[in-house]
């Protein structure tokens, strides 16, 4: 039995979750002594395949097949499932993208399976993995155990597993030709949407300093900024504040915004709702200041400031310069 990791890419440029849920069942594969094998379909997957490929795991298949270039939830469902009755997993795993909360259910259901969706961590129970999920908006986690045979499914939350755990390897890569035929293909995929030019690249940025409404008026913005630019940190913020057009919306982290992982994440005046934590987690040092020492933001958190951010943040600024000279 072996863990198959279904990788994602559009227009042939990686989703980096596809790395995080690798990460997640290396982990797994480990932990119950099983092979990992990873696929990637549609455009460049070839290219793709070789690049997963220097990650320790066993072997990549690139799922080729014209019908594939522009994906619709038809194709990517029938080659997927053929390519899960040759390989016979155990375990299926897919980053839960919009992408994969699009056909991965339909997938599940051709073996008459569910898709365990979100999962945020995993244990080894009686060697079989036991997944947690967030319920009621994260205020419950509940553990899932799969009671069907194999194959089982499951996608996992964006920063819940970190991709840098990977370990370098040498993988074998395998081509696999699905039969797909243009007649079964319900929809016509249309010109991809084009977001608008972003002018911000937050997901490439290594410090960011992250603001909520803790700030409570567009005016005072400037202190965070102040602290970004002593630390020569991006600027971000919360979904309130890029609703209140305080800050534009591309700056925005979240379940809505965007996902980062820089090395440092200074989250101000935040309280760490669920839909933010999933945008940051994956950040490797999170700094948090709040005024209440109960904000969910500290129980992610590596260092927690409980204080006044218009008192803490000055200070700060003032530190910094010293430090800089
Ligand atoms: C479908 C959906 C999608 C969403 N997507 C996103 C998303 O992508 N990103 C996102 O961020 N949210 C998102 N949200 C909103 C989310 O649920 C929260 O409402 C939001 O994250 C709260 O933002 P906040 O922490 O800035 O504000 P609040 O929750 O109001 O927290 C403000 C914090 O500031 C602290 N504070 C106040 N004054 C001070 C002070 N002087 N000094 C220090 N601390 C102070 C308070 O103690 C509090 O913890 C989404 C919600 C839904 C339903």
């Amino acid at each position: 039995m072996s863990i198959l990791v279904i990788l994602e890419q559009r227009a042939g440029v990686w989703n980096r979750m596809s790395f995080e849920t690798l990460a997640a069942a290396a982990e797994m594969g480990r932990q119950l002594g099983q092979p990992v094998l990873a696929a990637v379909a549609g455009e460049r997957a070839a290219v793709l395949a070789a690049e997963a490929a220097a990650y320790k795991i066993d072997t990549v298949f690139a799922v080729e097949h014209p019908l594939l270039a522009r994906y619709t939830a038809d194709a990517y469902t029938t080659a997927l499932e053929q390519l899960i009755r040759r390989v016979n997993p155990e375990l299926v795993l897919l980053p839960h993208t919009y992408r994969v909360r699009d056909f991965a259910p339909k997938l599940a259901t051709r073996f008459g399976r569910v898709l365990v969706s979100d999962a945020i961590a995993h244990r080894i129970e009686d060697g079989r993995p036991v997944l947690v999920r967030q319920l009621f908006q994260g205020k419950l986690n509940a553990d899932v155990r799969f009671a069907s045979a194999p194959p089982n499914f499951a996608s996992i939350q964006a920063g819940a597993y970190r991709a840098d755990s990977l370990a370098p390897g040498a993988a074998a890569v395998e081509s696999f030709a699905p039969d797909l035929a243009a007649g079964r293909i319900r929809t016509q995929p249309g010109e991809p949407f084009r977001e608008s030019q972003r002018g911000v690249d937050l997901a490439a940025a290594s410090i960011i300093v992250s603001v909520g409404r803790g700030i409570k008026e567009k005016d005072n913005i400037a202190v965070v900024e102040q602290l970004a630019q002593a630390l020569g940190a991006e600027l971000a913020a919360s979904r309130p504040i890029c609703d209140n057009g305080w800050l534009p919306m591309e700056r925005q982290v979240g379940s809505s915004g965007q996902t980062v992982a820089p090395k440092l994440y200074l989250a101000v005046g935040i309280s760490g709702a669920i839909q933010h934590l999933v945008g940051m987690k994956g950040s490797k040092t999170i700094v948090a200041i709040n005024k209440d020492e109960n904000a969910p933001i500290f129980e992610v958190a590596d260092y927690g400031i409980v204080g006044d951010l218009f008192e803490v943040v000055p200070a700060l600024v003032e530190e910094i310069r010293k430090a800089k000279g």
